[in-house]
């Protein structure tokens, strides 16, 4: 490791990984530009500005009186309204402050499933936290939600569409980051990933750009995982049997320094996408949860390590609770700033899911609405269809995690053919293409050199070798050894 690094004697190596840059091996990296970018009017840092995050305490008290309980009887006509039935309205903020300039967002609130349909909308929100350049957090940002749509079939309805959701985002994942590396360009990005549909909220996410929900009864969940092989022991172990080697730093005279990284290539993080010049085994397969609201709502809070090397998941959510979205976000980067300074980019997504016509998310429900609440929902529910209570206040329904980094496991094993041209299409980058050029469910080791048999769907030859090379079985390109 010493070897690979001789050079760069990095100005924050004592520094935790969370502070500086993800890839140590770059000597450019060792002058980060430090000026805080605002009055650029970058789309991509929208209302970034240090002034923007300046909120006197009366602003906040003054935002805070203007929330008024909606009234009993108004909550019980809406409920016999059945009005749960209706889509929420989203309601959402960003904020963000530069250092080196390689966050990202994604702000798509219009996505329609059946073009031109209204009744089919959906909102996408994303961020991209890039490292040793900007590059592929551009490319992710410009291509993966094509990328993610086009792996599901057109034909579908809602409920099918949103189950099809978590396999499209594996394939999508995939599919951005091998013609983001047939590029020869070498920058990485963390990306995190969400799309709402009514009170359902999928997030896809590789890297340490976090996603929390924070419902109405107060409870703070995180939806995705941090890919940080300092943190994750399986992620350790996952490199470690696809060939990678594991361990920290060393320099200044064999003391090993910062954060657990991963060689070739010096990644902090275990799964990205781009990363050419790094081991196969960083790979982009994302962790994916699909969560369904109650009917009373929830926040997100979606945003870049800057925030949460700062700030843990109920300090962010309190830090703005009540707050309309807007006004949240340029608090928790507030929030993050003053309590760690400027040391990273820092960039906040705050998406309210609200129901009915309520402007903002009524702050942390007293205990008396609580309970008058759940006698409410509970009566519903029970005249419905027996005793569902999941749906009750603050309850969030899990409806699927999973965040295997193998394909057998997160692809399905559907094997579509086109009886009119005989081809199949490959589960990755939908590409057509005749079955002896690919794998498929029924080949054994004549197409797959590992002693398990492919139990997957259909892959091209592009993408078999991409699923070998992340599994550490063969390379799919020249790599670079250490
Ligand atoms: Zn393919």
């Amino acid at each position: 490791m010493a070897v690979a690094l001789g050079d760069c004697r990095h100005q924050n190596l004592g520094e935790s990984h969370r502070s500086g840059s993800r890839q140590m091996r770059s000597p450019r990296e060792g002058n980060l530009r430090c000026s805080v970018r605002g009055e650029l009017g970058d789309e991509n840092f929208g209302n970034a500005e240090t002034k923007s995050t300046k909120m006197s305490q009366t602003e906040v008290s003054k935002m805070k009186q203007k929330q008024q309980p909606v009234p009993l009887g108004t909550l019980i006509g809406r409920e016999l309204r059945n009005e749960k039935l209706e889509k929420p309205t989203v309601k959402y903020g960003q904020a963000a402050l530069a250092k080196k300039g390689e966050d990202y967002f994604l702000i798509k609130p219009d996505c329609q499933r059946i073009p031109g349909n209204p009744s089919t909308s959906f909102s996408v929100f994303a961020i991209f936290d890039g490292h040793n350049g900007i590059s592929a957090a551009i490319f992710a940002k410009e291509n993966l939600l094509n990328n993610v749509l086009s792996a599901i079939p057109q034909t579908l309805g809602r409920e099918e569409w949103l189950q099809a959701l978590p396999r499209a985002l594996v394939a999508g994942f995939v599919k951005t980051d091998i013609e983001f590396q047939q590029r020869g360009e070498t920058s990485g990005t963390t990306v995190t990933f969400v799309v709402i549909d009514g009170w359902t909220v999928t997030v896809a996410s590789v890297g340490d750009s976090r996603c929390i929900l924070d419902t109405q009864g107060g409870v703070v969940s995180l939806l995705t995982v941090d890919h940080r092989l300092e943190e994750n022991v399986e992620e350790r172990e996952r490199v470690t049997a696809s060939g990678g080697e594991v361990g920290r730093l060393n320099v200044f005279g064999g003391s090993e320094v910062g954060p657990l990284r991963c060689w070739p290539g010096g990644l902090c993080l275990s799964r990205s996408i781009g990363d050419t010049d790094v081991g196969e085994f960083i790979v982009p397969i994302p962790h994916v949860k699909q969560v369904k609201l109650s009917n009373a709502g929830g926040r997100l809070i979606i945003a870049s390590d800057g925030i949460w090397d700062a700030l843990s998941s109920d300090v962010a959510a309190q830090s703005c609770r009540g707050l309309p979205a807007e006004l949240a976000a340029k608090l928790v980067v507030k929030e993050a700033l003053r309590s760690r300074g400027l040391k990273d980019d820092t960039t906040c997504l705050v998406v309210d899911i609200i129901p009915y016509d309520h402007p903002i998310l009524p702050p942390t429900p007293k205990k008396k609405q609580n309970l008058l609440s759940s006698l409410i929902f509970g009566k519903r529910y029970q005249n419905a269809n027996g005793a569902n209570r999941l749906s009750a206040v603050g309850v969030v329904e899990e409806l699927f995690e999973e965040g295997s980094a193998m394909l057998a496991e997160r692809l399905g094993k559907d094997f579509p053919l086109d009886s009119n041209s005989g081809l199949f299409r490959c589960a990755i980058c939908q590409v057509d293409q005749p079955p002896s050029d690919g794998l498929s469910v029924n080949s054994g080791p004549f197409f797959s050199p590992s002693s398990k048999p492919w139990e997957g769907p259909f892959l091209c030859a592009t993408c078999r070798r991409k699923k070998d090379a992340m599994e550490g079985k063969k390379p799919s390109r020249p790599t670079v050894t250490a």
